[in-house]
């Protein structure tokens, strides 16, 4: 054991240190550290006997004869515990313990007072300076050993209490951080989670392409703004129904990119015609919607369209090329009456619809009367789907005759429908359903079926093969990849050779579909099928246009036709048609003949062909077999 040497005034005092050489000694054979008791008194007897037993219990004994010394034993960190006489000279034991509690490094260390005074007072004043115990003399040397190890019990107890708090608070801290760090962790993937939310919202609510608020957006204001209109019964608003004409062409001509540059520029368009309050979705394709949730009329509805018209009749400049755009717009005026955003739309869709029937470019608002249209076509379209199964279609056979010498040389197929509640639907009223609704397909083929069935029939039975039978194409049947097999099919069906059919498609419907129209054609030419382009002069191309597809036929429209003779007569149209169809090696067929002047002036012009109720209206299968078992030659008289 390591002996320390410590001074003690006028003697030596010698005091082991067995903490020193603890910290060398392996851990497993740790002794607690043998207690360290400061023992002062002035009276050299007292402490020598004390010291003496003290050290002898196994504690470690310093001993001080005054005050001064005292302090500077128990601040140089030796003392454990302090046994303290009350009086002595210089400093009594009082003062000595008010400058050991006011100091830091010695506030802990419990102080035993050893008296020979036994007052209360004197009792009271030992514990307010800081006493820990007091013990009267003359005193029993256990009853101070007792006292000794309670006092070192407590210290040791407040020791462990201030050892566990700090392990304690160890532990907190670094739970605390380890809280913080998850906590920080948390934060940045709600962050995280936060803006992925705001990014779908986005999504869910807003048009990538023009960054406008799209349908569910739109859907949502309009069914707040029919809530709010339920307290509020003056207020009113509109919803228009914007959709761009013909802007396939746009996609299909140039391309997606160039198209979806014009949507973005048509939105920004629309959107500087309109106010703060105003609501613009896109509604995916080239429609949009405008809510003008303020409104002192319908007029000023129709001046919002009108000024959204102007603005997009100006010339969009896109990747060099100078486009035109128009739009058709339907306008619909709310009221409470609507209650469902659903109802508004379908009515602005209406309204939409009826204005590109009346020629496109411009805006119609919506009426009743629109509505009932529009039920009667939602009926038809469920009958129609019906009718191809019911059986509730024929085909009627129009001659079409040689206007020079009144034979006749085919027909021109066209479908009827006989309704089942009685009346026969004109197909003026069907077909454009049907084009709108795909069923068309099935139903175009239908009909080249039947008609290339019945004609293969009549030109085996009353031997007339150079007959052919004109069937009309939609635009709609064009775009199947099938259909050059399903014609195949059809003639080897019913045994048809392929130059007595010919496929009437109208100049629009070419124009729109150049692309599939040039593949179609070819395959038609190879299998000697002929081809006739329908209405003509009713569209927007040119004769020389259509020059690069291998057209055999051009059928003049009927609305020429039926100006001959009357004011605003278009028969230099006709003519120029004649001369240039000619020069282009193409035979002419004039639609619509109802008067025997009509038939002469156009034979005169250079007509090839006609057909008209002047020779015949579409018949039945019957009425042809009717007008064949009657006439044995195969002219039809000029009914002239
Ligand atoms: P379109 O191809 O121009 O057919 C000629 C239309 O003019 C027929 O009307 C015919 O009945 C009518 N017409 C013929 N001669 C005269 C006449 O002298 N005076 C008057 N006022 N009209 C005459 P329809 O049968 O009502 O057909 C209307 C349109 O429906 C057709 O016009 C055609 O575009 C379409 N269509 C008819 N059948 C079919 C079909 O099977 N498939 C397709 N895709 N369209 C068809
Ligand atoms: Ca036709
Ligand atoms: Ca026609």
């Amino acid at each position: 054991m390591a002996k320390k040497k410590l001074h003690t005034g006028y003697r030596y005092c010698y005091c082991f240190a067995p903490t020193l050489l603890c910290k060398l000694v392996d851990i497993q054979n740790f002794q607690p550290p043998t207690k360290k008791i400061l023992v002062v008194d002035d009276n050299p007897q007292n402490l020598n006997l004390l010291s003496t037993v003290i050290q002898r219990q196994g504690f470690q004994v310093c001993s001080a004869t005054n005050g001064k010394l005292a302090l500077k034993v128990a601040q140089s960190g030796w003392a454990d515990l302090i046994l303290l006489a009350t009086k002595m000279p210089e400093m009594n034991g009082y003062e000595v313990c008010e400058q050991l509690k006011a100091t830091e490094s010695t506030r802990e260390i419990p102080v035993i007072f050893l008296s020979t005074l036994d007052k209360v007072s004197d009792k009271k004043r030992a514990f307010a300076v800081g006493g820990a115990d007091y013990i009267s003399k003359p005193f029993q040397l256990e009853e101070v050993l007792v006292r000794m190890n309670n006092q070192l019990a407590i210290v040791e107890a407040k020791q462990k209490i201030c050892q566990l708090n700090l392990e304690l608070e160890q532990r907190v801290r670094e739970r605390t951080s380890k809280l913080e760090q998850v906590n920080k962790k948390l934060q940045q993937k709600i962050f995280r989670f936060e803006q992925f939310q705001k990014t779908l919202l986005h999504l869910a609510m807003y048009d990538p392409l023009t960054s406008l608020p799209n349908r569910i957006f739109f859907m949502q204001r309009l069914n707040n703004l029919l809530r709010q209109l339920e307290q509020d019964r003056e207020h009113l608003f509109a919803v228009l129904f914007l959709d761009c004409d013909r802007f396939k062409l746009i996609n299909d001509s140039l391309g997606h990119l160039v198209g979806d540059q014009v949507l973005n520029e048509i939105a920004r368009r629309i959107e500087s015609c309109l106010r703060a309050s105003d609501t613009l979705a896109r509604f995916g394709g080239d429609e949009f919607m405008v809510l003008l949730s303020e409104l002192s009329g319908i007029e000023q509805a129709s001046f919002i369209a009108q000024k959204i018209q102007n603005k997009l009749q100006l010339p969009f400049e896109v990747k060099r090329h100078q486009l035109f755009i128009s739009a058709s717009i339907g306008i619909v005026l709310g009221t409470r009456d609507y209650k469902l955003a659903e109802h508004v739309l379908r009515d602005a869709d209406t309204a939409m619809y009826q204005a590109k029937i009346n020629g496109k470019a411009c805006h119609q608002v919506f009426n009743l009367k629109m509505h009932r249209n529009a039920s009667r076509r939602l009926k038809l379209e469920t009958d129609l789907r019906l009718a191809l199964v019911r059986q509730e279609l024929a085909v009627y056979y129009q001659p079409i005759i040689s206007l020079d010498t009144g034979a006749l040389l085919g027909f021109e197929a066209l479908v009827r429908w006989h309704h089942p509640e009685g009346n026969l639907v004109s197909p003026g009223e069907f077909i454009p359903i049907a084009e709108e609704t795909g069923l068309i397909v099935p139903l175009g083929l239908w009909v080249m079926r039947s008609a290339c069935r019945q004609l293969s029939i009549w030109q085996r039975k009353h031997s007339i093969h150079h007959l052919k039978i004109s069937v009309n194409l939609s635009a709609k049947q064009f775009c199947q990849p099938d259909l050059i097999e399903k014609i195949d099919q059809i003639l080897q069906e019913t045994q048809l050779d392929s130059q007595s059919l010919k496929l009437e498609i109208t100049e629009s419907a070419i124009v729109d579909n150049a692309e599939s129209a040039t593949l179609l054609f070819q395959k038609l030419r190879q299998r000697k099928i002929q081809l006739s382009i329908d209405d003509f002069g009713t569209g927007y191309s040119s004769l020389s246009h259509l020059h690069r597809f291998p057209v055999n036929t051009l059928k003049i429209d009927r609305s020429f036709v039926d100006r001959i003779g009357k004011d605003g007569d278009k028969s230099e149209i006709i003519q120029a048609i004649v001369t240039l169809a000619k020069q282009l090696g193409m035979t002419i067929v004039a639609e619509g003949i109802e008067t025997p002047q009509q038939k002469d002036y156009l034979r005169v012009l250079g007509c090839d062909e006609g057909q008209g109720y002047l020779f015949a209206k579409p018949l039945s299968t019957q009425e042809v077999e009717s007008i064949f078992d009657n006439f044995d030659s195969l002219s039809l008289i000029n009914a002239s």
